[in-house]
């Protein structure tokens, strides 16, 4: 199997890490500042050391910023492929893109899923780009989770603000109709109860988070920011509640709390 290089250690990150290595590939990490190593993974003690003759290089960073900083710096050879699976918008994929090296190609492969499904191989990977480069990704991403072909490059990063804006939007609802339920005295556990025999019962599963769950507060406002962006003015009212909503609650801090903790914003606002 060639050796991946996994370029940021921080939930997603080391999760994926670990699930290559169980799989028996070759895995080498990096991250900006100390983490604790992977099991299994040979910690680089740079970008371009961890990417030295890599066949695969996986981007798992916050942003399009962070992307574009670690792709600058790994010093990518001809032959290897990126495969780019943080949540940056289909222009933040196609601005990566353009600051490849010639002969460097590039997947993008946003995900669904929280950490335990990265760490158990459960991801839905939504996939953009060129096909026969795809089918060669492919056999890194299958060891990850379901592979979701979306397009050409940027059509995965497009689709996957498709979905943040629904389960957005669907974790803001629920949060209001707790807080109605609570305003007519209906017990919390009552409610969900009610909730969970409705077209709503999977967010209401999303929303009691549980171990696997780690999507922060900060992350979960950018994911909606993109989206708003993409819409390019087209009207989003319940994306704009729900951004206001992750707003408030990033700025209550921790900005890396579990997106559940929007379950009891309302009592902290009132
Ligand atoms: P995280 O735990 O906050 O980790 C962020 C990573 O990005 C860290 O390794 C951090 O390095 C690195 N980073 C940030 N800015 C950087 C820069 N300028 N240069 C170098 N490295 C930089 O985030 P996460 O939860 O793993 O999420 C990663 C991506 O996956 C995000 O785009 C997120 O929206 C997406 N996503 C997350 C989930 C989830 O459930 N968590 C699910 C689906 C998609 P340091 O350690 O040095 O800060």
């Amino acid at each position: 199997m060639q050796t991946v290089a996994v370029l940021g250690l921080g939930r997603m990150g080391a999760a994926i890490a670990g699930r290559l290595v169980d799989q028996g590939y070759a895995v080498r990490t990096w991250n900006r500042s100390p983490r604790p190593p992977v099991p299994g993974a040979v910690a680089a003690g740079s970008a371009a050391e961890a990417c030295a003759g890599a066949g695969f290089v996986v981007t798992m960073l916050t942003d399009a910023a962070a992307v574009l900083a670690v792709v600058g710096a790994a010093d990518l050879r001809a032959g290897a492929t990126l495969i780019e699976m943080s949540t940056i918008g289909p222009d933040g994929v196609l601005k990566v893109a353009g600051a490849l090296p010639a002969g460097v190609d590039m997947v993008d492969a946003p995900v669904g899923g929280s950490v335990g499904a990265a760490a158990g191989g459960a991801l839905r990977i939504l996939a953009g780009g060129d096909p026969a480069v795809l089918d060669r990704a492919e056999t890194v991403l299958a060891a990850l989770g379901s592979v979701h072909r979306c397009g050409a490059l940027g059509r995965g990063a497009a689709n996957k603000l498709v979905l943040n804006t629904a389960v957005l939007a669907g974790l803001a609802a629920l949060a209001d109709a707790l807080a109605v339920g609570a305003a007519l005295g209906i017990a919390r556990e009552d409610a969900l109860e009610l909730l969970r025999a409705s077209p709503l019962a999977a967010v209401v599963g999303r929303a009691m988070g549980g171990p696997g769950a780690a999507f922060g507060v900060a992350l979960a406002a950018k994911d909606l920011d993109l989206a708003r962006a993409a819409a390019a003015g087209v009207p989003l009212p319940a994306a704009d509640g729900a951004a206001e909503l992750l707003r408030r609650a990033v700025a209550a801090g921790p900005a890396d709390a579990d997106v559940a903790v929007l379950m009891h914003f309302h009592e902290v606002l009132s």
